[in-house]
Formats: structure tokens, C-alpha cells, sequence
């Protein structure tokens, strides 16, 4: 049974369909992804293909340069980049979660004026987490920017940034005051006063991942997002949806693992069979099989209700359980391949890895069923 969801509906992105535009990107992406996890560095000419194919402007509206398209079809974007590579879904993930964020929350002179840029050209990053935590949004957030006439000045520091390495814009929330109220969020674009050290993460290799200074960044105040004292609305506003393209980064890289690990034991044999014959090892795949399905639904079905009504709790439930997902189809690949699946740069191997990362970044799991219970108990 052949599984492409993005070929389940036709979008078109200029003159060709998405799925034609994603598997194009997909191929390059495939042929760079372990230099990319082994260097841990993002790849130029694969950044210049995103940009170039519109699938870093897949929000953005048409009349300003993107592709016009939703959450869900974004979704579909980085389930499929995923299947090839976590690091290059997760960048493009994040670049698209900044872009979500000037959508909702900029006004129309701040979308005339970051949207076309971001569709085109330039890298974003959402910078929110800080060594103090990343959890505890509203506390953590120590990085200050302080009025002066009208600019703000930031000094701080954000950590586990993804993009960091190679964005010229980025949303950063600081604080201008104190408590939930004292939180602003700033469109900053350039690097002048900027330091970026780059993390070296055992998953999400090569997504530009690092630790950024602030050091008298000079931000003007046109470059606020929804205004003083906003900044924890425009955060958790960010995050909320955002976790359903997540979601199918996860859900990407599970149905990758299940893919590949078929092709292997169709191939590999033991005891005079293949291994794909033994009836414990079919059991297993269709338990796979069936919980990639519920995800999707589950996935999909957040996307579709995007904008339409709160999907905060849907979308938490999608994430808890596509990344309690790609653990386990990460953990059956690595099993499947026996000795070949624990050697360094292999497929199984990147995943395991990466699927480790997907339970923490975007908020942890237990995040997430913090915001569930609250829903559930109320
Ligand atoms: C690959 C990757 C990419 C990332 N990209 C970005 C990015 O682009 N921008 C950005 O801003 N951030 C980013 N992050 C940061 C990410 O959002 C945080 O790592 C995450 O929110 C957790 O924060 P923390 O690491 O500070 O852990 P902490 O908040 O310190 O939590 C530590 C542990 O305690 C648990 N915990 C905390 N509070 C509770 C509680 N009340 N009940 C039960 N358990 C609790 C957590 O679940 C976790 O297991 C990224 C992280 C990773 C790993």
C-alpha cells in the first residue's frame, strides 16, 4: 500500500503542484542528509531550493511572494522533507512558525514589510527559550529590552535557537516590564550586535541550532508585534499552532523509519527467510502502520481546524503522540537493522537520534500533557 499524503489533495505552487515542488526539494535533501547530520552544518544550496521553490513562503500570501497556502498544507511540506531529513523539516518548520507569527500578529505595514523578504530571501528564527529554561515561558525570559527614545535596546541571551547560524530575522521575545504583562515580542532584523555560538546536538544535526548573545541591539519600536506587553501572547499564539506542522515532522520521520525498515528485511535474511516473512516481525508493522494512520488523522485533523476554532489542546495531543510515535518507529528501525542499525550515520541510527529530540524541542511532553489534563480537569 502506497502512503504519500501529499498527493491526497492538488495545491500548486506557481505552475506546479506541491507534491511535484516537494519531491524535487525532497531529492536534493536526501542526497546531502548525512553530510548534513555528520558536519552539523546547514546546507546553502538546500536553503537557496527552499526559498526558491516557495516552501519557505508556503504561508505567505500570494500578493506579497509566498505560495498562499495553510497550515495544513505546510504540514504536509515538512511530513515529507522529514521522511529524508529531521534537521532540514525542523529549520523550515521554524522559519515558518516566524512567518505564522508576523501573519497573526503584525500589522499590515510590518507584513508589507517582513512577509516578501521572508518568502524570498532571508532566514528567520523565533528565539523564545533562554538558558533559564524554556518551559516556564513566562518566567524564564530574562533578556531585557529597555526604551530609548524610539528604539529598544536588547541585552541577553536565548539558547537552543533554531536557524541561529544562518537567519537575518528573527522574533524574539523580551522583557520590558515585570511579570506575564512585561513580556514584548520584537521583529529584529540583522545581526549587528549578535553573537551566535552553534550547539552541537546529538539529534536535529545541522538545523543551525545555537546559543544567541544580545548585546545593545538596537530594535525600533515600529518593529513591535501587537504592541508593549503583548509578548507572551504573541509566544504562546506562535507556539500553539505551530506544534501541528510539528507534529508532522514526527509523524515524517515514522513513516521514513517504517519505509525504510521494510525495504531492509524484504532484503535481509535469516534462519532461510526474509526476515519481512517472520509473522512477529509483520505483527509489529501493522501496530506501526495502524498508529501512523491514527496520528495522521489526528494531525491532519488540527490542521483543518486551524483558524477556525482554538486547536491549542488538539494540537498538544498531536505532538505528544506523533513524538511518543517516532521513538518507537525509531526504535523498531534501529532493531530491525540489527548491528547495521546502531552504526553511526545510518538512517536508523540519524533517527533514533532525531526522534529523541522531538519529545523536548517545541515543548516537552510533559508540556504537553500539562496542557491537556488543565483541558480535561476544567
Ligand atoms: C532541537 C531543538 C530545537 C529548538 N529550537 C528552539 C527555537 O528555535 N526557539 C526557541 O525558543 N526554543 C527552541 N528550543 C528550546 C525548546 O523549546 C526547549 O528546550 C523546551 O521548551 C524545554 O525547555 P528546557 O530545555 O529549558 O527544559 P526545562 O524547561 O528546564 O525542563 C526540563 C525538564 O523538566 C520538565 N518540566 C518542567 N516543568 C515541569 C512541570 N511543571 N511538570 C513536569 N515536568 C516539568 C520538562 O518537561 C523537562 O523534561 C529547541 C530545543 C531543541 C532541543
Amino acid at each position: 500500500m502506497k502512503r504519500d499524503g501529499i498527493k491526497e489533495t492538488v495545491w500548486v505552487i506557481g505552475m506546479k503542484e506541491v507534491s511535484e515542488v516537494v519531491e524535487e526539494v525532497k531529492k536534493l535533501v536526501e542526497s546531502k542528509a548525512v553530510k548534513i547530520d555528520r558536519s552539523n552544518e546547514m546546507d546553502e544550496e538546500i536553503i537557496h531550493a527552499l526559498f526558491k521553490n516557495k516552501l519557505l513562503g508556503v504561508l505567505v500570501p500570494e500578493e506579497l511572494g509566498g505560495a498562499g497556502l495553510g497550515l495544513l498544507e505546510a504540514s504536509k511540506v515538512v511530513e515529507e522533507l522529514a521522511k529524508v531529513s529531521c534537521s532540514v523539516a525542523h529549520s523550515t518548520f521554524v522559519h515558518n512558525m516566524a512567518v505564522d507569527g508576523i501573519l497573526r500578529f503584525g500589522n499590515e505595514e510590518q507584513k508589507n514589510r517582513f512577509l516578501p523578504i521572508l518568502a524570498s530571501k532571508k532566514l528567520a528564527t523565533a528565539m523564545i527559550t533562554e538558558p533559564s529554561g524554556g518551559s516556564d515561558v513566562s518566567n524564564s525570559i530574562k533578556m531585557r529590552a529597555e526604551k530609548s527614545g524610539e528604539s529598544y535596546i536588547l541585552n541577553g541571551t536565548k539558547t537552543f535557537i533554531t536557524n541561529s547560524t544562518h537567519a537575518e530575522i528573527h522574533i524574539v521575545v523580551a522583557r520590558t516590564g515585570e511579570g506575564k504583562k512585561g513580556l514584548t515580542a520584537f521583529v529584529v532584523e540583522g545581526n549587528d550586535g549578535i553573537e551566535v555560538t552553534k550547539l552541537n546536538p546529538s539529534g536535529m544535526r545541522g538545523s543551525g541550532l545555537g546559543t544567541v548573545r544580545f548585546n545593545e541591539v538596537e530594535v525600533p519600536e515600529d518593529n513591535v508585534l501587537l504592541g508593549e506587553g503583548s509578548g507572551l501572547k504573541v509566544a504562546l499564539g506562535m507556539l500553539a499552532p505551530a506544534r501541528v506542522p510539528f507534529s508532522s515532522i514526527a509523524l515524517g520521520l515514522a513513516e521514513g523509519c517504517l519505509e525504510n525498515t521494510i525495504a531492509y528485511i524484504k532484503r535481509r535474511e535469516a534462519f532461510g527467510r526474509k526476515i519481512a516473512e517472520f509473522q512477529f516481525i509483520q505483527f509489529k508493522i501493522a501496530e506501526l502502520f495502524a498508529d501512523i494512520e491514527a496520528v495522521k488523522r489526528l494531525v491532519y485533523h488540527a490542521a483543518e481546524l486551524a483558524g477556525k476554532q482554538d486547536i491549542t489542546v488538539l494540537a498538544a495531543m498531536a505532538k505528544l503522540k506523533s513524538s511518543e510515535l517516532a521513538k518507537r518507529a525509531a526504535d523498531f528501525a534501529v532493531q530491525l537493522h540489527g548491528g547495521y542499525g546502531i552504526i553511526s550515520n545510518s538512517y536508523a541510527d540519524r533517527a533514533y537520534r532525531d526522534a529523541k529530540t522531538l519529545e523536548i524541542a517545541e515543548g516537552t511532553s510533559e508540556m504537553m500533557k500539562l496542557i491537556i489534563s488543565r483541558a480535561v480537569l476544567s
